[in-house]
């Protein structure tokens, strides 16, 4: 065995923490036994997955267990398991790496953490494998994946380095031993992790909820006889448990549990349905968002349990996509033990459990907003633009979805679309909104330059997602959306915008038709403003308006997008315009070029690239020349 035995450096985050880890005065240092444990529950639901597909393995799931060993004699504890186990590849990519979302923010907050000498700030956090460095001084990692015929030793001093060798050990799963350190003098939190009674403690209170046994077993040599046979956790669903006693804090050890997120979560929604279906439900939103909120492949959170035994993680049929977010565990009376993913598709009862989680989710966000403002605020800042996608995908809820919305305004704060409607002038049917970039250039563009001084709302969509909703849901309430992009707005009557001074004057110069000859084969039409106020020029569109992103978005997705007709609007109150008509008419003006340059100004307005900026610059330069 030993002369195969290959040192490897550890990934350079994984070696901060493992500092911070040995280093750190922590103020919980029990919590790397709720990790190991976590780890090792985590092991078996997967073996127990894992068979599903693959019936070899079948046998191996029957008696999953989590055996903890403290040996005074040989200073050692060690956590087995009877789970999936790793490969060679395995123990390289997770233990030698930190693969866990937000590492480096996670790396940094330890860090400064450390560094302030705030004790209780490191207790937060979970950091799971690395976390045995709190306690061992050395660990050692023997495991074997579940069918394959390879076992393996992983083995490290948390100096920077591991080693790997291949092991004899005969069953899958993963004992893992540490070498407990001398226990600390100075650290007040530090205890005894060979005890019996430490240890028994410490399982109670973070792993009592944990679904399989947990045997605890002292392995000195005064103790040899007395070896006890029952688990000490009492496996006790939370879930199944009446709310009033179960503390917060359980139910925050169990969300740690459930998705080694060191942060507690936002929120918690416990729900038990009688009646047709029969189900359990216990439900988080996170504080932050996981990395793969993005990812077509990314991850779900609900777990499906039935009558208290797991079934699968990633239940994509519990949850609808737009709810991705949430985590936690549906537990059913109803469905049958061996069910598989695709009768869970078609299952009528698994889309009412579907149904009514998303209301009660839904409802939960409506309370949070309403009662907790302010958090609400931070739970859009993260999750909103996941949320909006709802109001496409989930037509039963989405007046609900809608109203949950806090949009950007050209009135500065945030609003619902219930304000929104509220403030409306009278008379006003519509709800106008402008979308195709980052809100900063919304606020800023010469399109709503009119509406703004007549005083009418409009909602700055500035989300990718934003343009695709508004036009899924068309109304909210009896009130139409309505892009400011179009040429021709319907506005309240009494509101309508007037004829801008300088029209008539402009007229007469010819100007306009002369733009419209220059441009002719560039924009649909050349028209007088009477929406811009203080900017030259703005395009909008003739038709259903699609702004340039969505366009981009559409053929990248290899689909047809109708032509775009741009109207180039000018501003005939505008000195320049003025100043260039009159040039115009004088005959001293080139107005190809003046063209060019008013097609360069409006698509800067908006914050668009100019077509061809070189020739923009050259204008410019040789304009200011003049
Ligand atoms: P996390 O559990 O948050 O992913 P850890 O550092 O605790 O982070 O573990 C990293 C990975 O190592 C786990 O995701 C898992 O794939 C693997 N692992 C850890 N402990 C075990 C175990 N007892 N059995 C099988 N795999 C394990």
């Amino acid at each position: 065995m030993s002369q195969n035995i290959e040192k490897h450096e550890f990934q350079s985050e994984a070696k901060q923490v493992l500092e911070l880890m040995i280093n750190s005065v922590y103020s919980n240092p029990d919590i790397f036994l709720r990790e190991l444990i976590s780890n090792a529950s985590d092991a078996l639901d997967k073996l127990r997955i894992e068979s599903l597909s693959n019936t070899d393995l079948s046998d191996l799931v029957k008696d999953g267990e989590i055996r903890i060993e403290a040996d005074k004699d040989s200073k050692t504890l060690t956590v087995s398991d009877n789970g999936i186990g790793m490969e060679r590849e395995d123990l390289v990519s997770y233990l030698g790496t930190i693969a866990r979302s937000g590492t480096k923010e996670f790396v940094k907050a330890m860090q400064e953490a450390a560094s302030s000498k705030n004790g209780d700030l490191i207790g937060q956090f979970g950091v799971g494998f690395y976390s045995s460095f709190i306690a061992a001084d050395k660990v050692t990692v023997e495991t074997k994946k579940a069918g394959s015929d390879k076992s393996w030793i992983w083995e490290s001093e948390g100096d920077g380095t591991y080693t790997i060798s291949e092991g004899s050990r005969e069953s899958n799963g993963t004992t893992i031993t540490l070498h407990i350190k001398e226990m600390d003098k100075d650290n007040e939190a530090s205890k005894d992790y060979l005890s019996e009674w430490t240890l028994r403690g410490i399982i109670k209170q973070y792993s009592d909820f944990v679904t399989y046994p947990i045997y605890l077993e002292d392995k000195s040599k005064e103790k040899k006889e007395d070896v006890k046979d029952e688990p000490v956790n009492s496996m006790k669903a939370l879930w199944t448990r009446p709310e009033n006693e179960v503390s917060e804090d359980e139910y925050k050890e169990f969300y740690r549990h459930l998705t080694h997120d060191w942060e507690d979560p936002m929120d918690r929604i416990s729900y038990k349905a009688e009646g047709s279906s029969e189900f359990r439900a216990l439900l988080y939103i996170p504080s932050r968002p996981p990395v793969d909120l993005f990812f077509q492949e990314g991850k779900h959170g609900v777990q499906l349990y039935i009558r208290r035994v797991f079934i699968m993680s990633d239940c994509r049929e519990l949850i609808p996509e737009y709810l991705r977010f949430i985590k936690g565990v549906v537990d059913s009376e109803d469905l049958s033990l061996n069910i598989s993913r695709e009768i869970l598709q078609q299952d009528r009862q698994t889309a009412m459990i579907k149904s009514s989680i998303t209301r009660k989710v839904l409802d939960a966000l409506k309370k949070m907003k309403a009662d907790r403002p302010d958090e609400y605020k931070k739970f859009w800042q993260i999750f909103g633009m996941v949320l909006k996608e709802g109001i496409i995908s989930d037509t039963k809820n989405r007046e609900q979805i809608m109203k949950l919305c806090l949009l950007d305004s050209s009135k500065g704060e945030k609003t619902t679309l219930e304000e929104y409607v509220s403030r409306m002038a009278d008379g006003q049917k519509n709800i106008y909104y402008i979308t195709g970039g980052p809100v900063k250039n919304l606020e800023i563009s010469p399109k709503i330059e009119g509406l703004k001084k007549k005083n009418i709302e409009v909602l700055l969509l500035g989300d990718a997602v934003d343009e695709i909703w508004v036009n899924h849901a068309r109304k909210f309430n009896e009130y139409d959306f309505v892009s400011v992009s179009q040429e021709d707005i319907a506005l309240p009557e009494g509101s309508e915008f007037e004829n801008a001074e300088g029209k008539e004057e402009l007229e007469k110069t010819g100007f306009i038709s002369k733009l419209k000859e220059s441009l002719a084969n560039i924009v649909e039409d050349v028209k007088i403003s009477t929406r811009l106020v203080d900017s030259p020029a703005c395009f909008v569109q003739k038709g259903e308006p699609i702004s340039p992103q969505m366009r981009n978005f559409f053929r990248s997705m290899g689909q047809d997008v109708p032509e775009e007709k741009k109207v180039l609007e000018v501003n005939p109150s505008h000195p320049l315009i003025k100043k260039i008509a009159s040039e115009t008419e004088k005959g001293n003006a080139d107005v190809a070029e003046w063209a060019n340059v008013l097609m360069g100004l409006a698509a800067i307005c908006e914050g668009e690239p100019v077509e061809d900026g070189k020739k923009f610059t050259r204008l410019i330069t040789k304009l200011l020349d003049k």
